[in-house]
């Protein structure tokens, strides 16, 4: 099956990407499934499952106190700022996978601390072999050279936040049932891109979604004032 292990929804801060667009666009691609990493969120992860007409891995990017760890099969959403350890023990709580989305990228903001990255991999079940988003190439064969080190498995996907990005980079892998099922699968697995177009990213973001995210960060910024003024 050719699964994009990386996409991104409305849910997500900064995305604004809808479930039935992104339903459309998984299967006009051809794709059979997608892993959901919205930011600190799982609720849309939850909802497409529900009524998709093909596989959902129910994950979320949790950002960390020390960056970002995805979480890929989880049923409860795991709140951010914690510490990165006592995130992975929750993820590992759900029998969920620890799964570090582009694990050694430079100039990706909320990437993990890289000595971080080193101090819990040994609690790490994959990695982010190709993310279709980060800028050089080179990081991502550094962070699958990491993982052949590890031997862990690694993963291709396209950390889409527009439409015309979810496919950009799939993994293909036979079918399977359980988490760990999917991870055995994962070591025979194949990963699928498409060469790096680093302007692509930021062209998109500017031309459509700066006003929306500057707008929830404003919203998120106001909210916080209230909160604090609540609490004196
Ligand atoms: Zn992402």
């Amino acid at each position: 099956m050719r699964l994009d292990l990386h996409v991104h929804t409305c849910y997500s801060y900064d995305c604004t990407l809808s479930l039935e667009k992104l339903s459309a666009i998984v299967q006009r691609k051809g794709l059979d499934g997608v892993a959901i990493l919205d930011h600190d969120e799982i609720e849309g992860a939850l909802r497409l499952r529900e009524w998709a007409p093909f596989r959902v891995i129910v994950g979320e990017e949790i950002g960390t106190l020390q960056g970002g760890i995805g979480a890929l099969f989880i049923e409860e959403r795991i709140p951010p700022h914690l510490s990165a350890e006592e995130t992975v023990a929750r993820i590992h709580e759900q029998k969920g996978l620890v799964f570090i989305p582009h694990p050694l990228a430079r100039g990706v903001p909320g990437k993990i601390v890289t000595n971080k990255l080193y101090e819990i991999l040994d609690q790490v079940d994959l990695l982010e072999g190709y993310n279709a988003r980060i800028p050089f190439a080179v990081d991502d064969r550094r962070a699958r050279e990491l993982a052949a080190q590890y031997g862990l498995p690694v993963a291709a996907g396209s950390d889409g936040h527009f439409a015309c990005e979810i496919g950009r980079a799939w993994t293909e892998m036979d079918d399977f049932r359980t988490p760990q099922e999917f991870l055995t699968n994962l070591q025979r697995a194949r990963l699928h891109y498409t060469t790096k177009t680093p302007y692509l990213v930021p062209a998109l973001t500017v031309a459509s979604i700066m006003p929306l995210t500057a707008w929830r960060l404003m919203r998120r910024m106001i909210q916080r004032k209230q909160d604090t003024r609540r609490h004196r």
